[in-house]
């Protein structure tokens, strides 16, 4: 025992108040549970302070901005001033009045807030630790854990984060003062989210990306839009390319990259950004005291309800398999309140979303045409162009398209695609069709608003069904 340690008990600990530990923490207390729920740092967790919700603010303030000045065809001449220190601020009030919501809707819920550091201190029990020196401890006993501690940024060998010249994501956010240049090193969604920010708002952008195309994981009809908007903006690509230093100069910095043959490129810049994925936060729990361990992929397997291989211990979130995503981190958090206050609850993961952020948007749910071939269906593809869209025509932004994949003998849509304006808005529909087993009929016979860009949806519907009306059928 550490001086001034108190024992509390609690029928469900919850560790870490990101979308997963928080909305785990409301459900629990929803069902009538004891809940506590440790936060060392923010609620919210990285989505609200420092990921989704940040990043977003600032791609609608940058569009803003980027989209005013650009307006000449539509007969608008504008020279917008941008003061990045105040987009900052209302980016900052955004978030805090998001973080406050969750503090009091955990309060309403039922939920004890305990601020501190948890870690493991023998089977069900949690130490948290408030201070820095590990004085005012207190010990939790619980009758079951959930484990929500999220996940942070990679770092490169070389590039360690120092907040002023080698920036992560959340120090990116938070910069109140522009660089004239910036070095992004990593072309997946989160590098192409805030290389695009960062070049609407007039910084020079080089983006260096080990694989030979942004967007990696998508194919390349989704990624190929974004990388041809992106260099309009004036975004230099370099691929094929691993950063591997940097240095201080009279001016700067400069960051040096080399190819599979060794050579070597340098550039000359402000800052780099280093985006290369995020890794699960579990090393600082103590694990090894329950008996847990860790993947080869740094995550804690679970089961269908979101248990790991202790029985009364759950994981969810980015330190669960799966996509690092907010939705699939709160989902997860439901099913496991549910299932420690008996619910029938399992998770199932036929149709979780994703969208990138970029200019345009991309957002994919369910199976691609590949994906259905490989698991044995006979695909039925329909595709609509955005250029045929009365809404995105008036809109100004009529690049890209909605895809949907069925499977053909029996029409249910197993899978969508889409790349182009609100992608990450018209995905909720199609996500909808495969959780409920919707049919391309269903879709096509669903009258939809006009002029909207979800008319595209009932259009690929049709264009698979071989009847689209405003775009040539096969
Ligand atoms: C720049 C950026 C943009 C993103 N954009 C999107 C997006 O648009 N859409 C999307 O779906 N996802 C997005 N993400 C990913 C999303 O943020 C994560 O998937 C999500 O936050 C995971 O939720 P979580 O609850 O698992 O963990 P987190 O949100 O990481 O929360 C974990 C919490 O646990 C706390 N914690 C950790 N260890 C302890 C401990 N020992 N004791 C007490 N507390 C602890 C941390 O302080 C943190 O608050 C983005 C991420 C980034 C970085």
């Amino acid at each position: 025992m550490v001086v001034g340690d108190i024992s509390t008990g609690t029928d469900v600990a919850v560790v870490g108040a990101g979308p997963g530990g928080y909305v785990a923490a409301i459900r629990a207390g929803q069902l009538g549970l004891d809940v506590t729920l440790v936060e060392k740092d923010a609620y919210g967790g990285t989505c609200l302070n420092y990921g989704c919700i940040p990043s977003k603010a600032m791609i609608t303030a940058s569009d803003v901005a980027h989209e005013a000045g650009n307006a000449e065809e539509m007969g608008v001449y504008a020279d917008p001033e941008v003061d990045v220190a105040e987009m900052v601020d209302w980016k900052d009030g955004v978030v805090d009045q998001l973080t406050g919501g969750v503090e009091k809707l955990c309060k309403a819920n039922g939920v004890n807030l305990v601020e501190g550091r948890a870690e493991f201190a023998g089977n069900d029990k949690l130490r948290v630790v408030h201070g820095g020196d590990g004085q005012g401890s207190e010990t939790i006993e619980y009758e079951h854990c959930i484990v929500a501690t999220g996940s942070r940024a990679i770092e490169v060998p070389g590039f360690e984060f120092d907040s002023e010249h080698v920036l992560d994501s959340r120090d990116a956010l938070a910069m109140d003062d522009l660089p004239e240049s910036m070095v992004v090193v990593g072309a997946g969604y989160i590098g192409m989210e805030l290389s695009t920010v960062l070049a609407k708002l007039g910084v020079d952008v080089t983006v260096v990306e080990m694989l030979d195309s942004v967007l990696p994981t998508y194919p390349d009809d989704l990624a190929k839009p974004v990388k041809d908007r992106a260099e309009e903006l004036g975004i230099d690509f370099h691929f094929g390319l691993a950063a591997d230093s940097w240095e201080e100069a009279d001016d700067g910095i400069v960051v040096t990259a080399e190819d599979e043959d060794g050579e070597t490129t340098e550039f000359d810049t402000d800052k780099v950004l280093v985006a290369v994925g995020r890794q699960p936060v579990l090393d600082t729990l103590n694990l090894e005291e329950i008996g847990l361990e860790p993947n080869d992929d740094g995550r804690l397997e679970t089961d269908h309800e979101a248990r790991t291989d202790v029985d009364n211990v759950f994981a969810i979130g980015d330190v669960a398999p799966g996509p690092m995503l907010a939705h699939k981190a709160s989902k997860e958090g439901q099913v496991a309140a549910e299932v420690i206050a008996g619910e029938p609850a399992a998770l199932d993961y036929m149709a979780v979303p994703a969208a990138v952020f970029t200019d345009p948007e991309i957002a994919t749910v369910g199976l691609s045409e590949e994906e259905a071939e490989e698991q044995g269906y006979e695909p039925a593809v329909g595709k609509f162009p955005f250029s045929a869209s009365g809404r995105a025509l008036t809109t100004g932004d009529p690049e890209g398209f909605v895809r949907v994949v069925a499977d053909e003998e029996s029409g249910f849509i197993l899978g969508a695609q889409i790349v182009g304006p609100e992608a990450s808005e018209l995905i909720a529909e199609l996500g909808l069709a495969v959780e409920m087993g919707a049919t391309l009929e269903d879709v096509a016979s669903t009258i939809h608003t006009h002029p909207t860009l979800s008319e595209a949806t009932m259009e690929a519907a049709e264009h698979a069904l071989g009847h689209a009306i405003h775009t040539l059928n096969r």
